[in-house]
């Protein structure tokens, strides 16, 4: 008999995936090319030439059973070592290796650093909005998600509803900053209030509970706005990265957890993790990756094309009328839509051509998500399709 569960799951497949396919098929009929896919957070900017240099030199001179093999349990030391250096470095942390897990992605590191601090039937607060595939991933997990209702005049966090929603059930809350979809970046007082009630609330309901903190965008912020760096506020933070976005690596399937050195048990997380990755098949991520991202790890690639086009897409949607907040960082913007159902907006808006994502799916009905990981071309090209849009849906 086949699982049920997952069979259900399949009439409720990701609405992103969903507007991407829709992109590709409209794009055989009239040119990709004049199809304003605004859908897939994929990145648009090639990886930083060294790394590619690093995995050539890599395959040219290691020894290939070495290379090629497993990597052991927790990962390759010399890799973790490299990468709680360069946290150090940056963030002013003190992570030794023995803090430091690599993972496939941040899909990969979230699936270990819930498993490391929550057992089934306990909850993750989110906050909305918040990355549709949370709900596979928590709920993969046997957990609860709790979402937190949107703080939409800037999308930093309602702490009157948070307050409401944590209690003895509650295992972890798991952020994500510079965020996807809104583009917000947690502010230091949205940082400090977040973890003042956190400590509040684990002395009051007696368990330490973690902060999950994803931060796959970190690197791209805009303005030269220095990102906080979450694992400073709270101790007991797990952080999650991915070099997805970073080093624009998403096929690869690379990213670590790394535990701050002051939580609870923090001896224990990386070593549970190499039990957790038994179970769930994420186990040792690929050897020749893992040496490479550990050459590339103060290096992006060039990330300027999406400041570029958050502005331009900014001042196209002001000039238009849009409610919409300034992202601070990431490849994503999270207007209103024109009419209360995001939903009819984003299907009028494919008669035009553009792909737009509805903010159901991020807890955020009444909203719409661009992806600007475009050309810059296209973007321009997609204003004169989003003003016919506007104009003739709704007469503005
Ligand atoms: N978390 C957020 C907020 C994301 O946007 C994504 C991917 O888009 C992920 C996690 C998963 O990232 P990865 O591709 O590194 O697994």
């Amino acid at each position: 008999m086949i699982a049920q569960r997952y069979k259900d799951m399949l009439s409720g497949k990701s609405v992103i995936r969903q507007i991407s396919e829709w992109s590709t098929a409209r794009g055989t009929e009239i040119g990709y090319e004049n199809v304003f896919d605004y859908s897939l957070g994929n990145p648009s900017v090639p990886c930083p030439e060294h790394f590619t240099k690093t995995c050539i030199d890599l395959l040219q001179t290691k020894e290939p059973v070495t290379l090629h093999g497993y990597s052991p349990t927790l990962t390759i030391p010399a890799v973790r070592k490299a990468v709680a250096e360069s946290l150090n470095r940056r963030f002013g942390m003190d992570y030794g290796m023995e803090h430091i897990f690599m993972a496939t992605g941040a899909a990969g590191a979230l699936a270990h650093a819930m498993r490391c601090v929550a057992v089934p039937g306990q909850d993750i607060i989110t906050f909305a909005p918040f990355f549709p595939e949370y709900k596979p991933y928590v709920e993969g997990a046997g957990l609860n998600l709790k979402v937190v209702p949107p703080r939409t005049k800037d999308f930093q966090i309602d702490f009157d509803a948070f307050d409401a929603m944590l209690d003895e059930n509650t295992a972890a809350v798991l952020i994500n900053t510079p965020n996807n979809p809104s583009g917000a970046a947690y502010s230091a007082e949205t940082l400090t209030g977040l973890a003042d009630r956190l400590r509040a609330a684990s002395a009051k309901y007696g368990h330490r509970i973690f902060l999950i903190s994803d931060e796959p965008y970190r690197e791209i912020m805009f303005g030269g706005q220095p990102i906080q760096y979450v694992a400073k506020f709270y101790d007991d933070t797990l952080t999650c990265y991915s070099f997805s976005k970073s080093l624009s690596l998403p096929g690869e399937r690379i990213g670590y957890v790394a535990a701050n050195p002051r939580c609870e048990d923090a001896e224990y997380i990386v070593p549970m993790c190499g039990q957790i990755s038994r179970g769930t098949g994420h186990n040792c991520p690929a050897s020749l990756i893992q040496l490479a991202v550990a050459e590339c790890l103060d290096e992006t690639s060039d990330l300027g094309v999406y400041e570029t086009n958050m502005e331009l897409i900014y001042a196209e949607l002001k000039k238009l009328g849009f409610t919409v907040v300034k992202p601070s960082g990431t490849f994503y913007i999270f207007p209103k839509a024109l009419e209360e159902d995001a939903n009819a907006f984003c299907k009028k808006a494919m008669k035009y051509d553009l792909a737009l994502v509805p903010g159901d799916s991020f807890g955020c009905p009444g909203y719409f998500r661009m992806a600007y990981c475009i050309d810059t071309e296209k973007v321009r090209r997609s204003f004169a399709a989003l003003e016919k849009f506007v104009a003739e849906e709704y007469g503005k």
